[in-house]
């Protein structure tokens, strides 16, 4: 049965001055409640998910000497257990959505072309998992971007959290009630601002928490694998209603 549970009004407030003003009419469909009548809060419960290092692998270059996104269809490879960690949390209630800082274009490390070839293998690849995202998110932005289209001081780069308040616009997600989960500090900062729980995926080291004390980015909790951080999220919504 179709409800309205928030009125215009109650929406416009819903928007912060971070979000862009303009609203799509699936957006509001979302946070009226009308995809999910069987919710009790305002909107659903999600798994905002970092792409690199989460759902594949890191890519080393050896050259330049650094880990970074894959540039090619073939550096796309699954992390070991991601497909079921995903559908674990896509079967506790969660909705999936991706969101993830690709800068690789804006510095020219490879075109748009080579990222909707890498986009459609991690469909691919995902579909035979089971696994169905909600949305995706990516920025494409950089501050000292070679790309001059690209190159901007934006709101959606994390450690910002625009990619997330979009998704929950969008979507109709509660965000109190939803968990990001990443491998890099800066995904815990984008939670954190966007008022999620975060589960920082990493091995426990002095390091690391020094860099959390540096930038003030304590996650919630720290799971050793994708895997793990599956557990960790269940765990958040034993309620959890059915998709
Ligand atoms: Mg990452
Ligand atoms: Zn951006």
């Amino acid at each position: 049965m179709k409800q309205r549970k928030t009125k215009p009004d109650e929406f416009a407030a819903l928007l912060s001055g971070s979000v862009r003003a303009k609203s799509r009419p699936e957006g509001l469909k979302g946070i009226w409640g009308v995809d999910h009548p069987h919710e009790t809060g305002v909107g659903s419960r999600a798994a905002l998910v970092d792409r690199d290092g989460i759902v594949n692998e890191m890519v080393y270059y050896p050259d330049p000497g650094v880990v970074d996104s894959p540039f090619t269809p073939r550096q796309f490879v699954l992390v070991e257990g991601a497909g079921e960690a995903l559908r674990e949390i896509m079967s506790a209630g969660y909705k999936l959505v991706l969101v993830s800082n690709q800068p690789g274009i804006a510095k020219k490390h490879m075109t748009m072309a080579s990222f909707k070839k890498i986009q459609a293998k991690m469909h691919r690849l995902l579909k035979a998992e089971h696994v169905r995202l909600d949305g995706e998110y990516y920025c494409f932005h950089h501050p000292q971007a070679r790309l001059a289209a690209y190159r901007a001081d934006c709101s959606c780069r994390k450690p910002k959290q625009g990619m997330l308040l979009d998704a929950a616009r969008d979507l109709g997600l509660d965000l109190a009630r939803s968990v990001m989960i990443g491998d890099g500090l800066q995904d815990v900062l984008a939670g954190k601002r966007a008022g999620c729980r975060t589960v920082l995926v990493a091995n426990l080291s002095g390091m690391l928490n020094d860099k959390m004390e540096e930038l003030g980015a304590r996650p919630d909790y720290v799971a050793r694998s994708v895997r793990e951080a599956a557990g960790i999220v269940k765990s958040m919504a034993p309620e959890a209603p059915s998709r």
